[in-house]
């Protein structure tokens, strides 16, 4: 047996995220290497990376600069354990990190998955309360259709619906969940600005209903990617901060997929103005070239609650055994130096102006445009059967998940769902590389909208 068939027949030992592996063992994506925006698999073919693996490799694939950088630092020093010591590059990437994360949030926590982040401020959260004097502030508020990790508490945090979380439950005590600012399936069947912002306001008065001496925090992606790349009205994250402001409660930012760069600012944050309590990220920050994320932290909640004598016994009583390590300290210290000087943040920003005003009229022309949204260099695209009624095509239909095999074929990754597609590729993307995705994107669309009638 070949080489290649003996990966293909051991792929039946690997389990992969979400998907059922007997479909994937009959038809596996093997990649071999991959380079720019591309990957290319065992057999020789060649796919375009249009999500960034999955809103990860911003910079791109094979970057020269930060493989140097992992192997100088491999020859210092792989690992320090952040029990007992921290390198000094984990200092050095603290600082510089702290360079563009929100004024105030200089307080940093590394670690190394998203999940991992997003359980660290949830943590945080609730020992803050028990310092501040306030014990009874421990519940968190979440998004329906929210996404915040897979492990026990994060998957709390989520708020999405069917087996993708429920078949683990059931979960933890104190959260609850309110309709997300997604004004295109809007829960309240309201339309923006005549709305008033019920999406926002619910959130005053959910935490009324649930007693604000209960409630810690609210935790909310700046745009949910698993509620289809949903991008909030501009007024929805100053009134989320005011209301949080107003009943002590933390706003928890997940900017795993939003920051480093994607929204056209370093964070989403920036984006919109507004600055959260803690401000989780991952994916972006190492653009995948070593397992990286952390939690930056309001500078002012850590030195008054948690910063005392040893006596005190107040230390953040939390950890990873990965975190703060040194090669993926040094592969973000690298993916910032280039970031900054290949200025990606103002040309991700061009690539993904780009797309949206070309699906806008494209897919519109096929007649099945239901939205376009995004910022920055993340774009979401959601399909409808009936424009004028912004009905959707039938459920059982799949037809975004039709598409995204078309996709495959023709050699290009998104993030596609039954209802909508998301574009997301490295900042790196040339003009004419992402008019290649398009071209596919709307070709693929258009062939499976004749395939099966709308
Ligand atoms: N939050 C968001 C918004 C995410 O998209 C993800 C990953 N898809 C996570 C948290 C969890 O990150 P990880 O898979 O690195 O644990």
């Amino acid at each position: 047996m070949t080489e290649n068939g003996h990966l293909t027949d051991a792929v039946q030992h690997i389990l992969l995220d979400l998907r059922q592996m007997k479909s994937f063992a009959a038809r596996p994506l093997i990649i071999e290497k991959a380079q720019g925006i591309y990957l290319t698999d065992i057999d020789g073919k060649r796919y375009i990376d249009g999500i960034s693996g999955i809103f990860v490799v911003n910079i791109g694939h094979g970057n020269q600069h930060v493989i140097e950088a992992i192997r100088k630092q491999q020859e210092k020093v792989s690992f320090v354990a952040p029990l007992h010591a921290v390198s000094d590059t984990a200092i050095r990437y603290v600082t510089r990190l702290g360079e563009i994360t929100p004024a105030g949030l200089q307080t940093i926590k590394l670690l190394s998955g998203g999940s991992e982040a997003t359980e660290t401020a949830m943590k945080f959260a609730r020992q803050y309360f028990r310092q501040a004097g306030k014990p009874s502030k421990y519940k968190f508020i979440g998004l329906y259709k929210g996404y915040h990790g897979a492990t026990m508490g994060a998957m709390s945090a989520t708020g999405l619906g069917g087996p993708r979380k429920s078949v683990f439950g059931p979960f933890l005590e104190g959260y609850v969940h309110i309709a997300p600012p997604a004004c295109f399936t809007c829960a309240y069947g309201l339309s923006y600005p005549n709305c008033d912002l019920l999406c926002a306001r619910m959130l005053d008065y959910t935490i009324q209903q649930q007693g604000a001496e209960s409630v810690a925090g609210f935790i909310i992606e700046p745009i949910s990617n698993t509620g289809g790349i949903s991008t909030p009205p501009p007024e929805y994250h100053p009134l989320i901060r005011d209301i949080c402001t107003k009943h002590n409660v933390l706003l928890i930012y997940d900017e795993i997929i939003t920051g480093m760069g994607r929204t056209g600012r370093w964070f989403a944050s920036q984006t919109f103005g507004v600055t959260p309590d803690l401000l989780c990220c991952g994916k972006g920050l190492s653009s995948g070239y070593a397992p990286l994320a952390a939690v930056a932290i309001r500078d002012d909640l850590y030195f008054s609650t948690f910063w005392g004598e040893d006596s005190a016994n107040i230390h953040f009583a939390h950890g990873h055994t990965y975190g703060a390590n040194p090669i993926a300290a040094a592969a973000g210290l690298a993916v910032i130096d280039v970031v900054e000087r290949e200025g990606l943040i103002a040309h991700g920003q061009r690539i993904g102006d780009h797309i949206r005003a070309r699906v806008s009229k494209e897919v519109a022309a096929l007649g099945i445009l239901g939205e376009v949204r995004g910022k920055g260099c993340l774009v979401g695209v959601e399909f409808v059967a009936d424009m004028a009624r912004k009905q959707h095509f039938p459920l059982e239909r799949q037809f975004g998940k039709r598409v995204e095999r078309r996709l495959l074929d023709a050699g290009i990754i998104l993030r596609c769902d039954p209802n909508w597609i998301a574009f997301a590729p490295p900042l790196i993307t040339t003009i004419p590389q992402a008019d290649e995705m398009v071209d596919i994107f709307v070709r693929c669309v258009g062939d499976e909208l004749q395939a099966g009638g709308a």
